[in-house]
């Protein structure tokens, strides 16, 4: 980028987002001074080591300057973090976050509002199942989609902020749109929430089984189980918070998988193959649109039986 998009930016919350974001901003040149804070003194002390920018001794200091500040914390924290941050922030800056619930997000933002800040809440589509500021790199929003939810209030220079937010997020290599936010936690429902659900209760269940020994559920763990395996290592305070602050959209997506399931339970007692069959390859098919849509590579088993010597 030529001129950054803006002068200083303060990211509250420096684990595997907002690491990401400083390690982004900083590459492609997308904020010119990065400031951050984290709750978690340890995490200060790892994000100075590691040089993912200045590091703030509180929240206030962090934001007084800043013309963009990004909350990079779990959902259940943002509305505390908002609070302590508008009062300290300058008028005409920007508030967003990157929570993976939008209403929530919206509700906690607004709630803070004091008329002299615009309010953007955004959502990354692009996370790994780690955490903490070791885990970020500035790759990690390279073609992912960015969702914004702005809450409109009509106020003087809003369509000028989204526009900046806008900037910023192609900057580090983002697809952005914009979208309702309640639209936002429907689609996000089934498309990520559902499937770490399923994730986090398939490794339980596994763990649980008498016939089973835990140690075989190791040793054997080569076939879909370890795809899972691998969604349900995600961070156990991130995932409550989507669970609790996106509950009504979780359930409806929840009900009509568990009629699904039911129907698959009964076509394998009665033996109906026709149906399976059905289910199966339409299943396939939508994996082949994602791939074709650049969402994910075509590579057989995500490239992971790459022969040693073409690795
Ligand atoms: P993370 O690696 O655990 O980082 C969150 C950081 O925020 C931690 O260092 C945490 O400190 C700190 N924190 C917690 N409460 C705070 C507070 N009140 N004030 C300041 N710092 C606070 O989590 P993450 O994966 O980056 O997730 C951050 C946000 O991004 C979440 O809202 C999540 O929904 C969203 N998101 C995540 C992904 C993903 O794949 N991980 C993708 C898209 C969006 P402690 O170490 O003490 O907890």
């Amino acid at each position: 980028m030529t001129d950054p998009v803006f002068p200083r930016i303060a990211i509250i919350g420096a684990g595997l987002i907002g690491s990401s974001i400083a390690r982004a901003a900083r590459e492609y040149g997308a904020a010119g001074e990065i400031v951050l804070y984290d709750a978690n003194p340890d995490v200060r002390a790892r994000a100075a080591e590691i040089g993912l920018g200045e590091v703030a001794p509180s929240l206030e200091a962090a934001v007084a300057q800043a013309d963009c500040v990004i909350l990079c914390v779990p959902v259940g924290a943002l509305a505390n973090v908002a609070a302590g941050a508008v009062p300290a922030m300058k008028a005409g800056a920007i508030l967003t976050d990157v929570g993976s619930v939008k209403s929530e997000a919206a509700r906690a933002l607004t709630a803070a509002a004091d008329g002299r800040i615009h309010m953007i809440p955004g959502h990354p589509i692009a996370g790994t199942e780690q955490s903490g500021p070791d885990a970020g790199f500035p790759t990690l929003f390279q073609g992912a989609w960015h969702i914004l939810t702005p809450v409109v209030t009509g106020a003087p220079g809003e369509a000028e902020a989204l526009a900046q937010l806008t900037a910023f997020w192609k900057g580090l290599g983002a697809k952005v749109e914009s979208m309702d936010a309640a639209r936002h936690d429907r689609v996000l429902a089934i498309t990520s929430h559902l499937p770490h659900l399923i994730a986090f209760n398939i490794v339980a269940t596994a763990f649980d089984m008498e016939t089973v020994e835990q140690g075989e559920v190791v040793k054997y763990s080569a076939g879909g189980f370890r795809d899972f395996t691998r969604i349900a290592a995600s961070d156990p305070v991130m995932w409550r918070d989507v669970f609790l602050n996106n509950r009504e959209a979780v359930l409806e997506c929840l009900g009509r998988f568990s009629e699904d399931l039911a129907a698959l339970q009964r076509a394998i007692r009665w033996g109906d193959g026709d149906m399976l069959m059905r289910e199966f390859t339409r299943a396939r098919t939508i994996r082949k649109a994602i791939i074709d849509a650049g969402q994910d590579s075509g590579a057989v088993n995500f490239g992971r039986n790459v022969p040693k010597a073409e690795e």
